[in-house]
């Protein structure tokens, strides 16, 4: 077979007729280069994303490419507006100075939208992540769908506008079941309005700038992955409580998606079947064991009043109040969920965010001792448990680099050498 398709190649000026519009050499001459230059570009950038700033030299030594796909690639890169030059660094003993590049954060922007059950907050962030605290926008949420994709674009134009920017891309972060194939909410308890839409076609339709949706633990996941502290792990799983039980993870250098990109539902496995009816219609999730609202819950049954999880902070902290049985009891359960990503997904990090690390300053510590007890050994002595703030306007920008940096191409782990 390949010597006849070498053949083909080099009398194609004669067509077969057998060859159909997917077949012959012909379909493969045209592609290949594509798919070269594709993995360049995401290569390249990829390693000036990870190096910060760096040389045409420097990306050609480090992702092995030859001189001129680097140079021909950064030159791709900056007339996509992708990347900057960041000024002229005087080369060591005799030679030119080299110019270095860096992700662009003047030029061209993303515009980063969280959409939570109380606010919506919208910002206009470099490529590398960074926005100023002055620049977000934030208005509570409108109470109709129309009224919030309105006020979103209109926030979203603003931090378009500000600077003079180029927006490449909008993400935005959402609580709820995200079909991300589909771009589509399927649930959102917290914020029903946003059951069965499209907030990202909509907005995109209203601004013409490719905009997606990603829920808010992947996005906050991405946050941490793309500029915080999970830069350059391949191994990372965040647990976020604040509403369900989220998980995300990267494995082997790539977010764990599943095929509709639901994957990481550890918070609806049955941990008892006569526990606590779960929002997802069965009992004893551990959902229903694990979240600060089950927390909240927990010590509002026992003062016999509703009490918001601010309340509980500001009350333990006057010492009114000490909520240490239901603290423990729900970071039990919580260390039942993060020990057994530890023991599936063997990350090198694990991050968790939950507001329950606010009711006591011995919680973190407390947590992750459980998480110690309950995963396995030896794949535990390897991973490394942070807190973090897992804030969703962070995320916004992220799934919208995210977004952008996967449309360049795919990510390989080998150095393509051919001239694209
Ligand atoms: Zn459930």
């Amino acid at each position: 077979m390949l010597n006849r398709s070498q053949k083909t190649v080099r009398n194609s000026h004669k067509p077969e007729k057998s060859a159909g519009p997917h077949s012959g050499s012909g379909h493969l001459r045209s592609v290949r280069p594509k798919l070269v230059k594709q993995v360049n570009q995401r290569n390249i950038f990829d390693m000036i994303q990870s190096a910060g700033t760096i040389s045409r030299a420097e990306l050609a030594r480090r992702t092995g490419a030859s001189m001129p796909t680097a140079s021909k690639t950064v030159a791709r890169l900056l007339h996509l507006g992708l990347i900057e030059e960041q000024g002229l660094v005087p080369a060591d003993g005799k030679g030119r100075p080299s110019q270095m590049y860096r992700v662009a954060s003047e030029k061209s922007r993303v515009i980063g939208i969280s959409i939570e059950p109380h606010r919506c907050r919208v910002v206009s962030a470099g490529l590398d992540g960074a926005f100023a605290a002055q620049d977000i926008v934030e208005i509570p949420t409108p109470p109709t769908y129309v009224d919030l994709i309105d006020k979103c674009a209109r926030c979203a134009v603003r931090g378009m506008s500000s600077r003079g920017h180029k927006a490449l891309g909008i993400g935005v972060s959402v609580s709820g079941t995200v079909d991300a194939m589909h771009q589509q909410v399927l649930l959102s308890p917290n914020l029903h309005l946003l059951d069965g839409q499209r907030p990202g076609a909509d907005i995109e339709s209203r601004l013409g700038v490719p905009t997606r949706i990603v829920h808010e633990t992947i996005s906050t996941c991405l946050a941490e992955r793309i500029y915080g502290e999970a830069r350059g792990v391949r191994n990372f799983v965040m647990i976020g409580t604040y509403a369900g039980f989220g998980l995300s993870a990267v494995v082997n250098g790539d977010l764990f998606t599943g095929a509709n990109g639901m994957a990481g539902e550890l918070g609806h496995i049955i941990v008892s079947e006569a526990g606590e009816l779960c929002g997802c219609g069965n009992r004893g999730c551990l959902e229903t064991i694990s979240t600060d609202p089950v927390f909240v819950r927990r010590v509002s049954r026992r003062l016999g009043r509703e009490l918001s999880i601010d309340q509980i902070i500001g009350m333990t902290g006057s010492g009114e109040l000490d909520p240490t049985p239901e603290l423990h009891e729900t970071l039990n359960g919580l260390a039942i969920g993060a020990a057994a990503a530890v023991n599936i997904f063997n990350p090198e990090l694990m991050a968790l965010c939950t507001r329950m690390f606010e009711v006591s300053p011995g919680a973190f510590e407390y947590l992750a001792q459980r998480i110690g007890d309950n995963a396995l050994k030896p794949v535990m002595q390897r991973c490394r448990i942070i807190r973090v703030q897992g804030d969703t306007l962070c995320g916004g920008v992220a799934a919208a680099i995210h977004h952008m940096v996967e449309s360049l191409g795919p990510r390989m782990n080998w150095a393509v050498e051919h001239a694209a």
